[in-house]
């Protein structure tokens, strides 16, 4: 008879510990290109290139004029739940994107993943990851900014791997993280090249970054992204309720789609996919839409970070709201008010 030997407890290496909390932070190429577009975005850029191969499986490299890695702090970029972000004393007043000092070791485990900096007023440098294990910072040659580049997404993860979609369908979620990232910075350059097949590739993204103040530079990216015929019929929301700010462009009934492909929500800054956000736009058009038809809207809820929690889910897509209820009331009546605004003056111009 076999006789099981007594398990042993063993604590597992970090390139271990990396792998397994990448299958959280890292589903697909998408959520890479999310992690290292905020990433450029919390170090200040005003100019963000991503290139992709292959649906991201071979290659994204994102390339920012932010404010660099200093040379000496490339090896704990790369360890874990290590953040110039936060100090860890105020989980509760985050205004990056990033804190939770995940992003770049997982890339590292599960992908090739090479960083290229230059902090002001020093030299350039690069530090190498293969399969969770770093290698010694060598200088580099960069003239500001940061560059990462991810090869091989999944190499050392072949299950995950091999549930990806084809590079069409992960192309298309790229395109859609880029575009979200846009909207919600359009102070900022954005530009996404795919160069499958080699040299320069061909640009199939261009923002370019937006002058004036917000609700100007807002209406002017959304102009470039959701199109001309959106900005045509959009309406400028700007509504305050107890502590929640909802400002933004949400179009007129008459520009209704057929699903909710137009539905672009954040809060305080970072674009999330929430089911209490979009019940409420769609309780905000429900006398002004029939059932089949969706509103498309792009919509910003800026609050007191004490008022929401961003930490519940590693890819920070979700959010809990301390007050739902006035979210909710504040989405709804916001909404309806610059509806029943724009109805008006249309039913005064015919009557006219
Ligand atoms: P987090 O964003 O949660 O802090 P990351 O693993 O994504 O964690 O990044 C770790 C750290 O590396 C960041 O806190 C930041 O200091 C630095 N860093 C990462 N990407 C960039 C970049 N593009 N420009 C400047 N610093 C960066
Ligand atoms: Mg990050």
């Amino acid at each position: 008879p076999k006789i099981s030997a007594q398990p042993v407890i063993r604590q597992l290496d970090d390139a271990a510990i990396n792998r397994i909390a990448a299958g959280e932070v890292v589903e697909r190429p998408a959520s890479a290109v999310k992690e290292l577009v905020e990433n450029a975005i919390d170090a200040g850029a005003t100019r963000i290139e991503v290139a992709i191969a292959d649906g991201g499986k071979t290659l994204i490299r994102v390339i920012d004029d932010g404010c660099g890695i200093p040379a000496g702090d490339l090896p704990l970029a790369l360890s874990r739940h290590a953040t110039s972000k936060i100090d860890g004393s105020d989980l509760l007043a985050i205004n990056s994107f990033g804190f939770r000092g995940e992003a770049l070791p997982s890339l590292g485990a599960v992908g090739r993943l090479t960083i290229t900096s230059r902090a002001r007023g020093q030299d350039a440098a690069m530090i190498r990851v293969e399969g969770g294990h770093a290698q010694p910072v060598r200088p580099a040659a960069l003239q500001s900014g940061t560059t990462v580049e991810l090869t091989d997404l999944f190499y050392a993860t072949p299950a995950r791997l091999k549930f990806l979609k084809s590079d069409r369908a992960e192309t298309q979620a790229i395109a859609d993280v880029v575009k979200r990232l846009a909207m919600a910075e359009p102070f900022v350059t954005v530009i996404l090249r795919d160069v499958s097949g080699g040299g320069d590739g061909r640009v199939t993204f261009r923002a370019d970054a937006r002058t004036g103040d917000m609700f100007k530079a807002l209406h002017g990216r959304l102009e470039t992204v959701l199109g001309k015929d959106f900005a045509a019929n959009a309406l400028k929301i700007d509504a305050e309720r107890e502590g929640f700010h909802l400002t933004g462009y949400a179009a007129l009934p008459t520009f209704s789609r057929g699903s909710a492909v137009m539905q672009y929500l954040f809060v305080n800054g970072r674009p999330v996919r929430d089911k209490l956000l979009i019940g409420a736009l769609r309780g905000a058009y429900m006398d002004f839409l029939s059932r089949d038809r969706h509103p498309a809207a792009c919509l910003f809820i800026d609050c007191d970070p004490q008022l929401v929690d961003v930490n519940v889910h590693p890819a920070k897509s979700e959010v809990r709201f301390r007050n739902a209820g006035s979210v909710r009331g504040l989405i709804v009546s916001g909404l309806r008010h610059a509806l029943a605004e724009a109805g008006h003056r249309a039913s005064t111009t015919v009557a006219d």
